[in-house]
């Protein structure tokens, strides 16, 4: 039987590194295990400094980034906090392309997705919206004799990851915030509306110095020393 030519992909498959499906659903939990923890992994690795790594850290970053991008969690669903452990398997397909191997982002690649992240974010924090284009293609392989098919997505940089994080700022994007300590200023997803620091040691630092530059400023009578002037 002649074999199908999928002639569009042997360039893609050429430039990339292969791994074991396993590779990636072991690591999964990395990733968080409900929504709010996952669109907060986004929030690190955009801010993330890529060349501090260590050839160990690409690693574990790369395939990250694959199991980021291959748990898509329906936007209907992604409120719903139980949604994790209720997902069927082929929602939490990894991309595999060829059938049963899954394409690692090279690092140059995770450089795109990561750039492209940051500028959504940043966009978002700005302007109060941000657009995210979904540049994947659909593989679907019809055997010959009729008896199956084979149907997976494979993402291409830089919106790798893009439809996770598309449903997650679609549900969670009004908590999405930038830390308002001044020495922190780290991106976080609030638990609750009106939190706007992200640790309570960042929220009593700025308290502490709102409260000494408040002390700074009109003086009490038993604190008044005359300034020298020349
Ligand atoms: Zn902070």
């Amino acid at each position: 039987m002649r074999r199908p030519k999928y002639s569009k992909w042997e360039k893609a498959r050429d430039k990339h590194e292969f791994v074991e499906p396993r590779q990636i659903t072991e690591i999964e939990d990395r990733v968080g295990a409900t929504p709010q923890r996952r669109l907060q992994w986004a929030l690190d690795f955009a801010k993330r400094d890529l060349n501090s790594l260590t050839v160990g850290d690409w690693a574990n970053l790369r395939r990250e980034v694959v199991a980021f991008d291959g748990w898509v969690i329906p936007h209907d669903q992604v409120k719903s906090k139980r949604v994790l452990k209720q997902l069927r398997d082929d929602t939490r397909r990894v991309p595999t392309w060829p059938p049963g191997q899954v394409p690692l982002p090279t690092e140059e690649e995770v450089r795109q997705i990561q750039e492209a992240l940051r500028i959504v974010v940043e966009t978002l924090l700005r302007d109060g919206e941000a657009s995210i284009g979904i540049n994947a293609s659909f593989v679907i392989l019809r055997d010959p004799r009729g008896q199956r098919v084979y149907f997976s997505r494979v993402p291409r940089a830089p919106s790798w990851g893009g439809l996770t994080l598309a449903n997650l700022l679609g549900a969670f994007a009004h908590l999405v915030r930038e830390c308002r300590d001044e020495t922190c200023r780290a991106w976080f997803v609030a638990s609750r509306a009106n939190k706007w620091y992200c640790r309570t040691r960042c929220q009593s630092r700025a308290t502490t110095r709102k409260f000494r530059r408040s002390k700074v400023g009109p003086r009490k009578p038993g604190n008044w020393a005359p300034k020298r002037r020349q």
